[in-house]
């Protein structure tokens, strides 16, 4: 990306639409200054103006990066070459690392476990709420495992504990052989970046982005190299059905496709384990099912290891073992083995049934 190159440009999107540098930055809400300053070169946009400037100047970001128009046959060309350059700029990232993709992890024959929980608690001090007590688990590779329990029940705490975003008062837990507990924060932040996936209700794309972009992104921490990154997501979305959204911002496409891509992000860096919060929550039933599509051939064809937190009984139905959580506590588990979704799903309503007996509180 050459900077003054861009500003230039803007400069001559701004001419030809016959406005001073006061009138598009009124437009835009900021100061004349910061208009002449992008002109000169002597700075860019921030992220937040891109789309509002791209419109007002009718081009296209890539464009905008680019410094000049863009004719429509070598648009796809171009906006990778134009993409990386941005990336590269912004993370500070070129190396031509290979990618260790998923199909390698695929011949392992005994899975490992990705993911050891050992008396985990987290006791909130505030309000002497034991939100997690005493809770052990594991997760080998390749496996789908729901959380499942009623509201207050502790999930949302046990999975922020794995996701280190909180802190257990006691108890270890282990991602791929390593104990996440004592990392400090900066640390706990490069983690996740590189060895965790998230698909939460909240957690948003970038809304400057396109969907493409979204998901290049994630790439550039894994620095993988240019050649491969278009390839890598072409095959991903034809999977997960959003090959033809790829050039559409995140405001443009539905809340289920949305989480489609939310799922491509997670999983294109090859996470040791993605967790998902209640994911379907926003969700009509149509998207809900392909979302839960998505993830039971994650895990089948790309080996991932996932774990959903959800309260949904059609939601755990599509796992592989469900663990029921009662008082920060997982009282019982339930695994899936040959059995249809339709039988494990009876199979978990009875569970909960069974649940809410023991502890006779119908
Ligand atoms: P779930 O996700 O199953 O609905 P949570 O993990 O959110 O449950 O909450 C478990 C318990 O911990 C609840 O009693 C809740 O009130 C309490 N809790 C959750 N977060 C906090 C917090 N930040 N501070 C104090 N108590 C909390
Ligand atoms: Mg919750």
């Amino acid at each position: 990306m050459n900077q003054i190159r861009t500003g230039a440009f803007i400069s001559e999107r701004r001419k030809a639409k016959g406005w001073t540098q006061s009138q598009l930055a009124e437009k835009l809400g900021i100061t004349d200054k910061a208009v002449s300053k992008w002109e000169t070169g002597r700075s860019m946009p921030d992220l937040s103006l891109f789309m509002p400037l791209c419109t007002l100047l009718d081009i296209t970001l890539s464009e905008l990066f680019a410094g000049e128009c863009i004719a429509e046959e070598e648009l796809k060309e171009k906006t990778d070459e134009v993409l990386m350059d941005v990336i590269s700029n912004w993370l500070g990232h070129d190396k031509m690392e290979k990618v260790r993709f998923r199909e390698s992890k695929k011949c392992d024959t005994v899975p490992q476990n990705v993911l050891e929980v050992e008396n985990v608690s987290r006791l909130y001090e505030n309000n002497s709420v034991l939100a997690v007590n005493n809770v052990s688990f594991q997760i080998p590779q390749g496996s789908f495992v729901g959380i499942m329990g009623a509201s207050g029940s502790g999930k949302t705490t046990l999975l922020n504990l794995i996701a280190t975003i909180d802190k257990p008062t006691n108890g270890a837990v282990r991602i791929s052989g390593q104990n996440i507990v004592d990392m400090l924060d900066k640390a706990a932040a490069e983690f996740r970046r590189r060895h965790l996936g998230f698909v939460f209700q909240e957690y948003n794309l970038l809304e400057t982005l396109t969907i493409y972009e979204n998901i290049a992104l994630a790439l550039t921490i894994k620095e993988v190299s240019k050649e491969s990154i278009r390839p890598m997501i072409q095959s991903l979305s034809e999977k997960l059905d959003i090959s033809a959204i790829l050039d559409k911002f995140p405001y443009e496409v539905s809340g289920g496709q949305r989480q489609r891509c939310a799922c491509a992000r997670a999983i294109v860096i090859n996470p040791d384990i993605i967790l998902a919060d209640e994911p379907t929550g926003a969700l009509d039933s149509h998207a809900a099912r392909q979302l839960l599509d998505t993830f039971a051939m994650l895990c089948r064809e790309y080996n991932a290891t996932i774990l959903m937190v959800t309260h949904d009984v059609m939601a755990a139905s599509y796992c592989d073992r469900i663990l029921f959580m009662k008082d920060g506590e997982i009282k019982a588990a339930l695994n899936r083995k040959q059995e249809s979704k339709q039988a494990f799903f009876a199979d978990i309503l009875k569970k909960i049934e069974w649940m809410e007996g023991e502890a006779g509180c119908i």
